[in-house]
Parts: structure tokens; C-alpha cells; sequence
């Protein structure tokens, strides 16, 4: 049983029902849609395919949001422009001028606050240059690094503090459209925790019960990513712009640092950005990829991201297959059992687990209403699968994000804890989720009602399995 999870991102490669379908049955837990392209409508239709396809299949499945968040533009082109090193790229207020090397910006007012001297960095550092020359309107820029600079691609001012806010007015109107429909929403950009208040504001002003992802992307992020951390529901280690804005060579220590601190806040991370790119074009992946997916792995993922190689890529059904392989067999040397960092309200899953660690059960049964119960056993990172049930349809999407969780739905009528039991239990024999020869550590609140959290642990064995039956049958 695979326990770190898969997020792809959809788009024109992946965006039918059906592939949708065949995506799920590979093992896809969240779909991501990424609002810094398309319509509305566009997006609309993906949803209707992904519910669809989970429902058909019986499966629930989450949705992730990204909002693009203040990312600046070169304006669209009608041809790409060929830079050499040394040529002269303008940065304009209004103009674009392909032959002139002239190109405007979506956010034309960041030119008022560079200055000569200042890099900047065009489609993921690909491109850079260096402010040479600096007009009313337009920056005029020595080519350092050249390439072809091809049309809507990103820019990055990495030497510069932007006085932009995080969330745009784009981004609040693409989160009052998701509100009804996505489980989680990623916050691009962010650089305090304010950023997160102000994002929790307008979800909660619009009714959605949304997740937060705050995506580690800049400078400021990696200062305050305690205070981040604390405000966010869980985090995403955004490495495409945070090798621009940061340098690519610290990613991967931050990438370390960034999975400790949220596994030790019991908050899901999302690694993201280049897992597998070689896919896109390439049926077979390098080993350096397998290698990096490996590493995200055992450094303490919870979830795995692919972006270009399931939007845009020749091979995306293959794709999702590698990366699962890849992570089965990490995990077949993962260092399960961590029980480095336990608060007291932690206290009760940390003995769940390690029960089980000295019991060896063939799972866990969580009975949770918002999930968080299954996120703190998550946290100690047994080798047994947490099978996680709750009557919320959005606790079990959501807990599509969380490392080790098998979300099952059971409905909300029972009386007492030992009715919701025996119903979970007659339920789960009937899906094949257990096997009551078998040993299982059920956690929940008792007596059953909304005040009481996770307070038993109960060891359920044929004794105690036949007991339930007795009692109901
Ligand atoms: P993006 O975020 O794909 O929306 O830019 C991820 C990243 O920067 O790595
Ligand atoms: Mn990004």
C-alpha cells in the first residue's frame, strides 16, 4: 500500500473524462488545476470531469486550487525572440515590438521599482539579464544568459522586494469561483502569514472550507516559515520559483528543511516542480529523477506533485505509473516510526502507534470528523495503512493530501460508538478494507458525540470482532 501521495495537474494532455478515469485507476488522489491559465469555463469543465470520474469509479478524489498569485508576465508574442548574449532586451511599460526585442509586462508598474544593476531572471532563469539602463518607461537590459524568449513567460526579480500584494484581485475572484467546488486551494507566492489570514478571509467569507497550501516560493517565505506554517493547513515546496528566487543549488536543503517542519507540525507536504520532466518528451525517465523522487520520499513527503509532464506531456498515463513505482519501492526502505516530537495533544495517537509497532495490526481505524485525528497518527509514520472514516465527504478529500491515509465514508445515524463500529465494520468487510481474522487498532471519541475528541484506543481482535456481532446481530 503506497503511502506518500500523487497530486498531477491537469490540462490539454490529461483533460477528458476518461483520462481522468484511467488516471485515478493509477493511483492519482488530487487533481490540480492551475488557475494561472484558462478560463473559468475551462476549468469549470475539468471539475464536472474529475467528480464524474469519481463517482463512476467510486472513488473520492480531491481537488487543489493554485492560484497564481502575483507571478509577473512578458506579454504575449506573436513570434518568440531569438536573444543573443550581449543583445539589448527592452522591458516595456506598453510596447512590444518582436523584431525591436521590445516586450511589455503583465504588471507594468514593477519597473518603477527596479534598479540599474538589478538581474532579471525570464521563463525559470532560462533567461537572464541585467538592467543597464533605466527610462521613465522602459528598462533597458544586457542579455546574459540567452534563449528563445517564447511568449507569457514568467519573470522573476529575485534581487527586489515587490510591493504588490500576495493575492491579486484575479486570485480573490478565482477564489470565490472555486469555492463550491475544490478541497484545497495553494497560495502562490507567499511571503508572511498575513498572506494566509487574508486567503483564509475570503474563503471562509465565501462559505468554502478549503485546505490552505501555502507555496514556499520566495526569500521572504523561507524567513518566515514558522509563522507560516502555523497559519497554513499544510505547505507546498514550490521548486520552480523558488530555484529562481533562491539559487537552484539550496533547494534541496531547504526542500529538507521545509518537509521536517511541516511533518513536525503534522501538516501535509506537497514537493512539487520537475519530478519527472525528462517524461515529457521521453517514454523513460533519467535515474537522476527516480533518484530526486526517492529522496523527496524518504526525506518525508506526503505528497508528490507532476505539472508539465501531465498537462502538456506525451506520456502522462506513464508518467503517473513511474512515479508510483518509484515511490512504492522507496518506501520499502522508508525509516518508519518517529516519534522525535509528541505534544500533549498528540498524545494519544503517538501510543496508537506505537501499539502497533509491538502489536503489528494489519491497519488502523480512524473514526474522525474533521480529519485531524488521522493527520496526528499520519505524523508517526507507521508501516500500517490508516484506514480514516468519517460521514464528511469534504474530511475525506481532504485527507486525499495526507501520508499513510485510505479515506473510507460512513454515514453520521448511530447512536453509540459501538453502532458506528459494527456499521463500519460490516462496511469494510463488504468493501475487502479488513479481514476480521486479522488484528486492527481502531481509535475515536467516546461517548459519540461532537466535544469529545480521539480519547480511546481499542484492539480489535476476533474476540472483540465477534463481540460486535453479538451485540447487533
Ligand atoms: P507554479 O508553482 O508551477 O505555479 O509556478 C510551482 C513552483 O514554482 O515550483
Ligand atoms: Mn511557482
Amino acid at each position: 500500500m503506497r503511502k506518500s501521495k500523487i497530486v498531477i495537474t491537469l490540462g490539454p494532455a490529461t483533460e477528458s473524462k476518461e483520462r481522468i478515469k484511467e488516471l485515478i485507476g493509477e493511483g492519482v488522489d488530487i487533481f490540480r488545476l492551475n488557475f494561472s491559465h484558462a478560463t473559468h469555463e475551462y476549468h469549470k469543465q475539468l471539475i464536472a470531469n474529475i467528480r464524474e470520474a469519481g463517482s463512476e469509479l467510486g472513488q473520492e478524489v480531491a481537488i487543489l486550487q493554485d492560484i497564481s498569485g502575483p507571478k509577473i508576465r512578458i506579454s504575449h508574442l506573436q513570434t518568440p525572440i531569438h536573444l543573443q548574449a550581449g543583445d539589448i532586451l527592452t522591458l516595456s511599460k506598453s510596447e512590444t515590438d518582436e523584431a525591436a526585442k521590445v516586450v511589455s509586462l503583465s504588471y507594468p508598474e514593477i519597473i518603477d521599482s527596479i534598479k540599474v544593476g538589478e538581474m532579471i531572471y525570464i521563463s525559470d532563469g532560462t533567461i537572464r539579464v541585467k538592467v543597464v539602463d533605466k527610462e521613465a518607461d522602459a528598462l533597458r537590459c544586457e542579455v546574459v544568459v540567452p534563449n528563445l524568449l517564447q511568449s507569457k513567460k514568467g519573470v522573476n526579480f529575485p534581487n527586489s522586494t515587490l510591493h504588490i500584494d500576495t493575492i491579486t484581485p484575479k486570485d480573490k475572484s478565482d477564489m470565490e469561483f472555486g469555492a463550491a467546488f475544490v478541497d484545497l486551494v495553494a497560495i502562490s507566492f507567499v511571503r508572511s502569514a498575513e498572506d494566509i489570514r487574508q486567503a483564509r478571509k475570503i474563503l471562509q467569507a465565501n462559505d468554502a472550507g478549503a485546505m490552505i497550501f501555502a507555496k514556499i516560493e520566495t526569500k521572504e517565505a523561507i524567513e518566515q516559515i514558522d509563522a507560516i506554517l502555523e497559519e497554513a493547513d499544510g505547505i507546498m515546496v514550490a521548486r520552480g520559483d523558488m530555484g529562481v528566487e533562491l539559487g537552484v543549488e539550496r533547494v534541496p536543503p531547504l526542500q529538507k528543511m521545509l518537509v521536517q517542519k511541516a511533518n513536525a507540525a503534522s501538516k501535509p507536504v506537497i514537493i512539487a516542480t520537475q519530478m519527472l520532466t525528462s517524461m515529457i518528451e521521453s517514454p523513460y525517465p533519467t535515474r537522476a529523477e527516480i533518484s530526486d523522487i526517492a529522496n523527496a520520499v524518504l526525506d518525508g513527503a506526503d505528497a508528490l506533485m507532476l505539472s508539465d509532464e501531465t498537462t502538456v506531456g506525451n506520456h502522462p498515463v506513464e508518467t503517473v505509473r513511474v512515479l508510483a513505482d518509484s515511490i512504492v519501492e522507496a518506501e520499502k526502505i522508508y525509516p518508519y516510526y518517529k516519534f522525535d516530537e509528541v505534544s500533549e495533544e498528540e498524545s494519544i495517537s503517538s501510543a496508537a502507534a506505537m501499539i502497533a509497532k509491538n502489536l503489528d495490526p494489519a491497519a488502523f481505524v480512524v473514526f474522525t470528523r474533521s480529519g485531524k485525528s488521522a493527520k496526528t497518527l499520519s505524523k508517526f509514520r507507521t508501516d500500517k495503512q490508516i484506514l480514516a472514516t468519517s460521514y464528511s465527504v469534504k474530511t475525506l478529500r481532504q485527507l486525499k493530501a495526507v501520508w499513510g491515509v485510505t479515506p473510507t465514508y460512513l454515514s453520521s445515524e448511530f447512536n453509540n460508538s459501538d453502532e458506528l463500529q459494527y456499521a463500519f465494520i460490516k462496511r469494510a468487510v463488504d468493501e475487502g478494507w479488513i479481514d476480521i481474522k486479522k488484528k486492527y487498532i481502531f481509535t475515536f471519541g467516546y461517548p459519540l458525540a461532537t466535544k469529545y475528541p480521539t480519547n480511546v484506543i481499542r484492539v480489535m481482535e476476533r474476540e472483540s470482532f465477534n463481540y460486535l456481532f453479538n451485540k447487533f446481530e
